[in-house]
Protein backbone atom coordinates (compact mmCIF):
# COMPACT_ATOMS: atom_id res chain seq x y z
CA UNK A 1 0.00 0.00 0.00
CA UNK A 2 1.34 3.69 -0.60
CA UNK A 3 2.33 5.94 1.91
CA UNK A 4 0.00 9.29 2.06
CA UNK A 5 2.60 11.79 1.23
CA UNK A 6 2.36 15.23 3.00
CA UNK A 7 1.08 18.33 1.92
CA UNK A 8 3.96 20.02 2.83
CA UNK A 9 6.39 18.10 0.13
CA UNK A 10 4.04 19.36 -2.89
CA UNK A 11 5.36 22.90 -1.81
CA UNK A 12 7.44 23.94 -5.18
CA UNK A 13 10.81 25.92 -4.90
CA UNK A 14 9.21 28.64 -7.39
CA UNK A 15 6.24 29.26 -5.02
CA UNK A 16 8.70 29.16 -1.91
CA UNK A 17 11.21 31.69 -3.57
CA UNK A 18 8.16 34.23 -4.58
CA UNK A 19 6.95 34.32 -0.74
CA UNK A 20 10.22 34.91 0.76
CA UNK A 21 11.04 37.59 -1.63
CA UNK A 22 7.11 38.99 -0.99
CA UNK A 23 8.16 38.62 2.73
CA UNK A 24 11.61 40.21 2.63
CA UNK A 25 9.69 43.34 1.14
CA UNK A 26 7.08 43.50 3.65
CA UNK A 27 9.74 43.00 6.69
CA UNK A 28 10.73 46.22 6.11
CA UNK A 29 7.75 47.72 8.38
CA UNK A 30 9.21 45.88 11.21
CA UNK A 31 11.84 47.11 13.82
CA UNK A 32 15.15 44.75 14.67
CA UNK A 33 15.48 45.27 18.93
CA UNK A 34 17.90 48.07 20.22
CA UNK A 35 18.09 45.96 23.91
CA UNK A 36 21.50 43.56 22.55
CA UNK A 37 24.01 45.23 20.55
CA UNK A 38 25.20 42.63 18.80
CA UNK A 39 21.61 41.64 17.84
CA UNK A 40 20.65 45.15 17.36
CA UNK A 41 23.52 45.06 14.34
CA UNK A 42 21.61 41.94 12.40
CA UNK A 43 20.84 42.29 8.49
CA UNK A 44 17.28 43.89 8.35
CA UNK A 45 17.60 41.99 4.90
CA UNK A 46 18.29 38.77 5.86
CA UNK A 47 16.82 35.77 4.78
CA UNK A 48 16.89 31.93 5.14
CA UNK A 49 14.02 29.40 5.51
CA UNK A 50 14.32 25.44 5.54
CA UNK A 51 11.06 23.40 5.26
CA UNK A 52 11.48 19.48 6.54
CA UNK A 53 8.41 17.25 5.19
CA UNK A 54 8.01 13.97 7.29
CA UNK A 55 9.06 11.81 4.35
CA UNK A 56 12.80 13.82 4.09
CA UNK A 57 12.09 16.28 2.02
CA UNK A 58 14.10 19.33 2.17
CA UNK A 59 13.56 22.84 0.35
CA UNK A 60 15.55 25.68 1.88
CA UNK A 61 15.60 29.20 0.32
CA UNK A 62 17.73 32.58 1.27
CA UNK A 63 21.44 32.62 3.57
CA UNK A 64 21.31 28.40 4.35
CA UNK A 65 25.05 29.16 6.15
CA UNK A 66 24.02 32.48 8.49
CA UNK A 67 23.63 31.51 11.92
CA UNK A 68 21.79 33.25 14.66
CA UNK A 69 20.89 33.13 18.60
CA UNK A 70 17.42 30.90 19.06
CA UNK A 71 16.34 33.56 21.80
CA UNK A 72 13.07 32.24 23.16
CA UNK A 73 12.71 29.62 20.23
CA UNK A 74 14.85 27.69 22.56
CA UNK A 75 11.94 27.86 25.01
CA UNK A 76 9.56 25.12 24.10
CA UNK A 77 13.38 22.82 24.58
CA UNK A 78 14.30 23.84 27.70
CA UNK A 79 10.59 22.62 28.76
CA UNK A 80 10.36 19.49 26.45
CA UNK A 81 14.04 18.55 28.25
CA UNK A 82 12.41 18.91 31.52
CA UNK A 83 9.28 16.71 30.65
CA UNK A 84 11.52 14.13 30.06
CA UNK A 85 13.97 14.42 32.14
CA UNK A 86 11.68 15.82 35.67
CA UNK A 87 8.38 15.03 34.74
CA UNK A 88 5.11 16.77 34.21
CA UNK A 89 4.88 17.08 38.16
CA UNK A 90 8.05 18.53 37.93
CA UNK A 91 7.62 21.10 35.19
CA UNK A 92 4.19 22.40 36.35
CA UNK A 93 4.71 22.48 39.93
CA UNK A 94 6.81 25.44 38.39
CA UNK A 95 5.24 27.02 35.83
CA UNK A 96 1.57 27.41 34.33
CA UNK A 97 -0.30 26.57 30.92
CA UNK A 98 -2.29 29.38 30.59
CA UNK A 99 -1.88 32.12 27.45
CA UNK A 100 -0.93 35.40 28.64
CA UNK A 101 -2.79 38.51 26.75
CA UNK A 102 0.87 40.62 28.13
CA UNK A 103 3.85 41.00 26.53
CA UNK A 104 6.77 38.19 26.93
CA UNK A 105 8.30 39.98 29.74
CA UNK A 106 5.52 41.49 31.85
CA UNK A 107 5.68 42.27 35.36
CA UNK A 108 1.91 42.71 35.97
CA UNK A 109 0.67 39.59 34.46
CA UNK A 110 3.36 37.39 37.05
CA UNK A 111 1.90 39.76 40.07
CA UNK A 112 -1.80 38.80 38.85
CA UNK A 113 -0.42 35.31 39.04
CA UNK A 114 0.92 35.67 42.65
CA UNK A 115 4.52 35.09 41.47
CA UNK A 116 3.75 31.84 39.55
CA UNK A 117 4.92 32.03 35.76
CA UNK A 118 1.89 31.86 33.26
CA UNK A 119 3.62 29.48 31.00
CA UNK A 120 7.12 28.26 29.72
CA UNK A 121 7.02 30.70 26.30
CA UNK A 122 7.24 33.81 28.16
CA UNK A 123 10.38 35.00 29.81
CA UNK A 124 9.74 34.34 33.58
CA UNK A 125 8.63 30.82 32.61
CA UNK A 126 11.70 29.99 31.32
CA UNK A 127 13.54 31.83 34.04
CA UNK A 128 12.07 29.28 36.29
CA UNK A 129 12.43 26.32 34.38
CA UNK A 130 16.77 27.21 33.50
CA UNK A 131 16.84 26.75 37.29
CA UNK A 132 15.57 23.61 37.06
CA UNK A 133 17.76 22.36 34.26
CA UNK A 134 20.45 19.80 36.25
CA UNK A 135 23.92 21.14 36.73
CA UNK A 136 26.62 22.01 38.59
CA UNK A 137 26.44 25.53 37.39
CA UNK A 138 25.09 27.78 34.15
CA UNK A 139 27.60 26.44 32.16
CA UNK A 140 26.98 22.69 32.78
CA UNK A 141 23.47 22.77 32.75
CA UNK A 142 23.36 24.72 28.97
CA UNK A 143 26.05 22.06 27.74
CA UNK A 144 23.73 19.65 29.10
CA UNK A 145 20.25 20.85 27.33
CA UNK A 146 22.87 21.32 24.17
CA UNK A 147 23.78 17.71 24.56
CA UNK A 148 20.57 16.22 24.71
CA UNK A 149 19.56 18.06 21.82
CA UNK A 150 21.96 17.78 19.17
CA UNK A 151 21.90 13.61 19.82
CA UNK A 152 18.87 14.02 19.22
CA UNK A 153 17.65 16.41 16.49
CA UNK A 154 21.15 15.73 15.31
CA UNK A 155 21.83 19.41 14.74
CA UNK A 156 25.21 21.28 15.84
CA UNK A 157 24.15 23.66 17.69
CA UNK A 158 26.41 26.12 19.66
CA UNK A 159 27.03 28.70 22.10
CA UNK A 160 27.44 32.18 20.63
CA UNK A 161 29.43 33.55 22.93
CA UNK A 162 30.04 37.00 21.17
CA UNK A 163 26.19 37.26 21.38
CA UNK A 164 26.31 35.94 25.25
CA UNK A 165 28.84 38.49 25.97
CA UNK A 166 26.50 40.99 24.32
CA UNK A 167 23.81 39.96 26.13
CA UNK A 168 25.45 40.36 29.86
CA UNK A 169 27.24 43.97 28.76
CA UNK A 170 23.13 45.26 29.39
CA UNK A 171 21.71 43.41 32.29
CA UNK A 172 17.81 42.91 31.28
CA UNK A 173 16.16 44.99 34.28
CA UNK A 174 12.77 43.52 33.38
CA UNK A 175 14.52 39.69 33.31
CA UNK A 176 15.63 40.66 37.02
CA UNK A 177 12.69 42.16 37.97
CA UNK A 178 10.43 39.11 36.98
CA UNK A 179 13.54 37.15 38.73
CA UNK A 180 13.54 39.38 41.91
CA UNK A 181 9.65 38.48 42.15
CA UNK A 182 9.82 35.09 41.74
CA UNK A 183 12.42 34.81 44.01
CA UNK A 184 9.82 36.73 46.72
CA UNK A 185 6.75 33.82 45.79
CA UNK A 186 9.08 31.34 46.15
CA UNK A 187 9.34 29.99 42.53
CA UNK A 188 12.97 30.31 42.52
CA UNK A 189 15.60 29.96 45.04
CA UNK A 190 18.49 31.60 43.19
CA UNK A 191 17.73 34.17 40.54
CA UNK A 192 21.62 34.33 39.36
CA UNK A 193 22.17 31.04 38.47
CA UNK A 194 18.54 30.97 36.76
CA UNK A 195 19.26 33.82 34.94
CA UNK A 196 23.07 33.32 34.18
CA UNK A 197 21.63 30.09 32.81
CA UNK A 198 18.40 31.49 30.62
CA UNK A 199 20.58 33.75 29.32
CA UNK A 200 23.20 31.24 28.09
CA UNK A 201 20.70 28.99 26.78
CA UNK A 202 18.93 31.64 24.56
CA UNK A 203 22.14 32.18 23.21
CA UNK A 204 22.51 28.83 21.49
CA UNK A 205 22.94 29.21 18.16
CA UNK A 206 22.96 27.47 14.66
CA UNK A 207 20.91 27.81 10.77
CA UNK A 208 17.72 27.18 9.68
CA UNK A 209 18.89 24.06 9.40
CA UNK A 210 19.68 23.09 12.91
CA UNK A 211 16.01 25.31 13.64
CA UNK A 212 14.31 22.62 11.19
CA UNK A 213 16.10 19.66 13.06
CA UNK A 214 14.97 20.96 16.63
CA UNK A 215 11.66 21.13 15.18
CA UNK A 216 11.05 17.58 13.35
CA UNK A 217 11.95 16.46 17.27
CA UNK A 218 8.70 17.73 17.78
CA UNK A 219 6.86 16.48 15.05
CA UNK A 220 7.79 12.78 15.32
CA UNK A 221 7.72 12.32 19.36
CA UNK A 222 9.28 8.97 19.18
CA UNK A 223 10.06 8.02 22.71
CA UNK A 224 8.76 11.13 24.06
CA UNK A 225 5.44 11.41 22.11
CA UNK A 226 3.20 12.52 24.79
CA UNK A 227 5.73 15.18 25.67
CA UNK A 228 6.07 16.66 22.59
CA UNK A 229 2.25 16.69 22.03
CA UNK A 230 2.24 19.05 25.69
CA UNK A 231 4.62 20.97 24.12
CA UNK A 232 3.10 21.50 20.63
CA UNK A 233 -0.42 22.19 22.72
CA UNK A 234 1.54 25.22 24.63
CA UNK A 235 3.40 26.48 21.28
CA UNK A 236 -0.26 26.93 19.79
CA UNK A 237 -1.53 29.09 22.62
CA UNK A 238 1.46 30.77 24.13
CA UNK A 239 4.15 30.39 21.38
CA UNK A 240 3.94 33.63 19.46
CA UNK A 241 2.71 35.65 23.06
CA UNK A 242 -0.35 37.88 23.12
CA UNK A 243 -0.56 37.41 19.05
CA UNK A 244 -1.45 33.51 19.58
CA UNK A 245 -5.10 33.31 19.55
CA UNK A 246 -5.11 35.58 16.52
CA UNK A 247 -2.62 33.68 15.03
CA UNK A 248 -4.15 30.25 16.08
CA UNK A 249 -7.55 32.02 13.53
CA UNK A 250 -5.26 32.87 10.80
CA UNK A 251 -2.79 30.13 10.64
CA UNK A 252 -3.51 27.15 13.29
CA UNK A 253 -0.29 25.78 13.49
CA UNK A 254 1.96 25.77 16.95
CA UNK A 255 4.73 27.61 16.35
CA UNK A 256 7.91 29.54 18.23
CA UNK A 257 9.28 33.12 18.00
CA UNK A 258 12.60 34.86 19.11
CA UNK A 259 13.27 37.82 19.55
CA UNK A 260 16.25 37.88 17.20
CA UNK A 261 14.13 37.01 13.99
CA UNK A 262 13.42 33.57 14.46
CA UNK A 263 9.63 31.53 13.79
CA UNK A 264 10.49 27.62 14.13
CA UNK A 265 6.31 26.54 13.33
CA UNK A 266 5.56 22.49 13.74
CA UNK A 267 3.06 20.72 11.59
CA UNK A 268 1.83 17.60 13.33
CA UNK A 269 1.74 14.73 11.02
CA UNK A 270 3.66 17.15 7.93
CA UNK A 271 6.78 18.59 8.90
CA UNK A 272 8.67 22.05 10.31
CA UNK A 273 9.18 25.61 8.72
CA UNK A 274 12.11 27.06 10.21
CA UNK A 275 12.48 30.53 9.37
CA UNK A 276 14.84 33.56 9.42
CA UNK A 277 14.02 37.48 9.08
CA UNK A 278 14.99 39.89 11.94
CA UNK A 279 13.20 42.66 11.61
CA UNK A 280 9.80 42.52 14.29
CA UNK A 281 6.22 43.74 14.93
CA UNK A 282 5.11 45.14 17.94
CA UNK A 283 4.87 41.84 19.78
CA UNK A 284 8.07 40.63 18.88
CA UNK A 285 7.32 38.51 16.47
CA UNK A 286 9.25 37.72 13.11
CA UNK A 287 7.17 40.05 10.64
CA UNK A 288 8.59 38.33 7.39
CA UNK A 289 8.33 35.10 9.37
CA UNK A 290 4.77 35.24 9.92
CA UNK A 291 4.11 36.43 6.18
CA UNK A 292 5.55 33.48 4.85
CA UNK A 293 3.89 31.00 7.18
CA UNK A 294 0.81 32.56 6.70
CA UNK A 295 0.92 31.74 3.12
CA UNK A 296 2.19 28.38 3.16
CA UNK A 297 -0.60 27.87 5.66
CA UNK A 298 -3.06 29.15 3.65
CA UNK A 299 -2.42 27.29 0.50
CA UNK A 300 -1.17 24.06 1.75
CA UNK A 301 -4.73 24.32 4.37
CA UNK A 302 -2.18 23.13 6.99
CA UNK A 303 -4.46 24.56 10.18
CA UNK A 304 -4.35 21.92 12.37
CA UNK A 305 -7.92 22.86 12.99
CA UNK A 306 -8.72 22.30 9.57
N1 LIG B 1 16.73 36.56 25.79
C1 LIG B 1 15.63 37.35 25.32
C2 LIG B 1 15.09 38.20 26.44
O1 LIG B 1 15.05 37.78 27.56
C3 LIG B 1 14.60 36.44 24.78
C4 LIG B 1 13.28 37.10 24.55
C5 LIG B 1 12.66 36.73 23.24
O2 LIG B 1 13.26 36.14 22.35
N2 LIG B 1 11.44 37.16 23.05
O3 LIG B 1 14.73 39.33 26.23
Amino acid sequence: MKKPTSKLSSLQPEQLAAWATEAIKRSKSGQIPAYVPLLARADRQGFAVQIRAIEGQILSWGSAATTFPLMSAIKPFVFLYLLCELGETAVFDCVGCEPSSMPFNSLTQLEIDKGKPRNPMINSGAIALASLIPGKNAIDRCQNLLTWLNQRAKSQLFVDELMLDSVNANPNQKNWDLAASMVESGYLHNSEIALETYNRVCCLAGTVEDLAKLGMLLVSGGDAAENCRTVKALMATCGLYEASGRFALRVGIPAKSGVSGVLLSVIPGEGAIACYSPPLNKEGNSVGGLFLLEQIAKTLRLSVFD
